[in-house]
């Protein structure tokens, strides 16, 4: 048995509720974690869990490639981007080789609602206007700017005045994502008769807080062509789906063709070492930069180049965007056979890794949080973690480690079949 230094789960829930108030914490014990490899999270009491939840370490956690190459650069050097250094240039260079050339300016953040937030500036600058739209539950940052982009958080207050929400593709039926619905061209000209015009909409591609939503490539690129009718600024945020989540291609807006203006990713970029980028064309990001001196001190430092450098080549020597589309196919198929013999399961979808599993009252048919929630600490009891989202906190989001394997696949469709006994 391993001897672990720290306090009891006990003695910290306590401590971090003082420090740290309401923040929220997941599940109704606290997961007390000391360490996590690959798909597996370590708890103090020396229970291993399946991570099908976190995004963040694509590679999975602690993956010695990240490892290795943040420790060395911490070792040597790590300074800002105003010095001239290999790294922040190859990085910006393996970035752009991986978008179409329309793409020729990267700027290096820490997170992804600073590139949300820098992102919208940049469209700020170059429009003029100041309006905005985003998906109805969307969740997009925590800046002032991006908290408007942000539904989510809104907790029923009224939309900020320079922001419309139009509703997320269809989940499910014959004409999931193949449209746009009236709404959005009712936002643009809302915006546009009270003043404010179209600077901006931010579209996640994957749709992660409003339930999960996609393959939506006829949608986004509506949406996008409707903004442009408008003279907005269209912003792919790549924060979720980027990185090879969906298992078509790196981002999502490239699979699908969409002529997104600027990209945002982050969260897994680093595998948890925090950096971020926006990233667009010459035109509309130099006028920026040259009118505002834009400068961060942490974004594209050293480490964190080395860590998204890791990542990115790790994602391309180990197949891992082919291997998302396989695993996620297996996966999706699974948890279709378990829904199959059940009456509270309204849809599942899946694109890639990024799948959702609406749950029911079966005697209503209306979306049961509380047996959502019921499943997720049931299933945190079978050793696998998973989380929920949507409107209605009614949808299991299923969303591993990109390098989750068949055998974790079916373990988790098994656990899935023994916390959701037949109807
Ligand atoms: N955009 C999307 C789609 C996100 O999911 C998130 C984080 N959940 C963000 C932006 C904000 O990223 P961060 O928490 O790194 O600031």
């Amino acid at each position: 048995t391993r001897r672990r230094a720290g306090r009891s789960t006990a003695a910290l829930s306590n401590a971090r509720a003082h420090a740290f108030g309401g923040q929220e914490l997941s599940y109704d014990e606290p997961l007390h974690l000391v360490r996590g490899e690959g798909v597996v999270l370590e708890a103090a009491d020396g229970r291993c869990y399946l991570d099908a939840y976190n995004n963040v370490p694509v590679l999975g956690h602690s993956h010695p490639a990240v490892v290795s190459a943040v420790s060395a650069q911490l070792a040597t050097l790590n300074t800002n981007s105003r010095y001239l250094q290999d790294a922040p240039v190859e990085l910006a260079e393996r970035l752009l080789a991986t978008l179409p050339d329309r793409f020729d300016r990267v700027l290096l953040v820490n997170s992804g609602s600073e590139a949300n937030d820098l992102a919208w500036r940049i469209a700020r600058h170059a429009t003029g206007a100041s309006g905005g739209i985003a998906t109805e539950w969307a969740y997009h940052g925590v800046t002032e700017a991006t908290y408007a982009f942000s539904p989510e958080s809104w907790h029923g207050a009224p939309a900020p005045d320079h922001m419309r929400v139009v509703p997320p593709p269809p989940a499910v039926g014959p004409t999931a994502g193949s449209e746009v619905g009236p709404d959005i061209d009712a936002a643009v000209s809302s915006l546009t008769t009270s003043g404010h015009g179209v600077a901006a909409m931010l579209v996640d591609g994957v749709f992660t807080s409003d339930g999960v939503r996609g393959p939506a490539h006829a949608w986004t690129r509506a949406a996008a062509e409707a903004v442009h009718r408008a003279g907005g600024v269209y912003v792919a945020d790549e924060v979720q789906a980027g990185h090879g989540r969906t298992g078509e291609h790196l981002w999502s807006f490239v699979a699908g063709d969409v002529p997104a203006d600027l990209v945002t990713i982050g969260k897994p970029m680093g595998n948890g070492y925090p950096v971020a980028a926006v990233i667009g064309p010459a035109a509309l990001v130099d006028p920026f930069v040259g009118g505002t001196d834009y400068f961060s001190t942490f974004g594209g430092s050293t480490a964190a180049c080395a860590a998204a450098l890791a990542v990115l080549r790790t994602i391309e020597d180990d197949g891992l965007v082919e291997h998302v589309g396989r695993v996620g196919a297996r996966l999706l198929d699974a948890l279709r056979q378990v829904a199959a013999q059940r009456a509270d399961v309204a849809a599942v979808r899946g694109w890639g890794l990024a799948l959702a599993v609406d749950i029911v009252d079966p005697d209503t048919g209306r979306p049961s949080a509380d047996r959502a929630g019921r499943i997720v600490e049931d299933l945190r009891e079978s050793g696998i973690l998973i989380g929920r989202t949507g409107r209605d906190r009614a949808s299991l989001k299923i969303r591993p480690p990109l390098v989750i394997a068949d055998e974790h696949v079916d373990r988790l469709a098994a656990a899935m079949t023994g916390v959701m006994p037949r109807s």
